[in-house]
């Protein structure tokens, strides 16, 4: 007679745990959720969906959301092996959102901030025309009533199936940026894993104060595209927020535990410019930030087609279905 046991092994569904990419360890899901998902084992820093983001950087219930019936529309009636259409109604019912991006008015300890966060699970945080838009109009909005602006980003990088309309996107988001910085409002961004490709080479790397989760991805190309495009093998963990840091081209790395004090602090710091007689204080300011992207531009060979070259699908949507091209290595979250 068979021995019976007091409990089925299917009692815990496969999709309660998540394994910790970093340190191997299962970690259950409800466990991520309670600890900012950090890996309670290694602190390895998971992705946050929009409202996880919101819940922990924003004043309770201080969240305004703009723009929320903004839609993307498959202009050019693109088809890989799935439809635009298609990819779009599937990350809409799996999110629950209507596109990559969220904005909206918020505040932190009582300051008002216009606020963007990106969600990667809606195709890859890839940057199409309303992720565009929608950053734009956080940045207007934030120059017309003089508030900081904030963008959280994870994104594999401008939108393949939008073609051409997506690269535009860097310059549409570029643009409000300069006046920004003429007008003394400052931009604060913050790179989460992964922040790649045009969402990078655009506003990510133009905040006044660039901050970064720990071990974020934050590249423009995938690491081979990036090594072939400069004929050189390129360092150990080259694309690494730590590495970055180190290399000046992010001011700091910041725990995810520590991310609401430091922005707190930074917003304290960086008061908008006053104003005098409808003018902004003039500031001599001798660099702006289309200066910074030509010389990314520049350093990086002007690669800048390759930055659809990044498949943004294979660690969104786990099924493996975007066009072949390269991936982002050791970076999926298997669950
Ligand atoms: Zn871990």
């Amino acid at each position: 007679m068979p021995i019976k046991f007091p409990f089925s092994r299917r009692a815990a569904p496969s999709d309660a745990w998540t394994k910790c990419p970093t340190c191997d360890a299962q970690v259950f899901n409800k466990q991520l959720e309670r600890n900012q998902r950090l890996c309670p084992s290694c602190g390895h820093h998971f992705r946050m969906s929009v409202g996880e983001r919101i819940d922990l950087l924003l004043d309770p219930g201080s969240f305004e959301e703009r723009d929320a019936g903004l839609e993307s529309v498959d202009r050019l009636g693109f088809h890989d092996d799935r439809p635009y259409a298609d990819r779009l109604e599937t990350s809409r019912l799996k999110t629950g959102l209507r596109d990559a991006v969220v904005w909206g008015i918020g505040s932190i300890d009582g300051r008002r901030v216009a606020i963007g966060i990106f969600d990667f699970r809606f195709m890859g945080g890839s940057m199409g025309s309303v992720v565009g838009e929608k950053l734009a109009r956080c940045f207007e909005t934030a120059l017309s009533d003089r508030i900081p602006a904030i963008v959280v980003s994870a994104s594999g990088g401008a939108r393949m199936q939008e073609g051409t309309l997506a690269l535009m996107q860097l310059a549409k988001t570029t643009a409000p940026l300069v006046r920004l910085d003429d007008a003394g409002v400052p931009l604060i961004t913050v790179l989460t894993d992964p922040t790649t490709g045009g969402v990078l080479a655009s506003f990510a790397s133009l905040g006044d104060v660039i901050l970064a989760e720990p071990r974020a991805l934050v590249g423009f190309a995938g690491a081979r595209v990036a090594s072939d495009t400069v004929g050189e093998e390129m360092p150990e963990g080259f694309q690494s927020a730590e590495f970055l840091l180190a290399h000046g081209f992010i001011d700091a790395v910041v725990p995810r535990p520590d991310l609401r004090a430091s922005l707190s602090r930074l917003l304290r710091l960086l008061p908008v410019a006053a104003v005098e007689d409808g003018q902004p204080v003039s500031a001599d300011r001798g660099r702006g930030p289309l200066g910074a992207i030509s010389g990314l531009a520049e350093r990086l060979g002007g690669a800048v087609s390759e930055t659809i070259g990044i498949d943004v699908e294979t660690a969104a949507d786990g099924n493996g279905t975007g066009p072949s091209s390269p991936s982002i290595p050791g970076r999926e979250e298997s669950t």
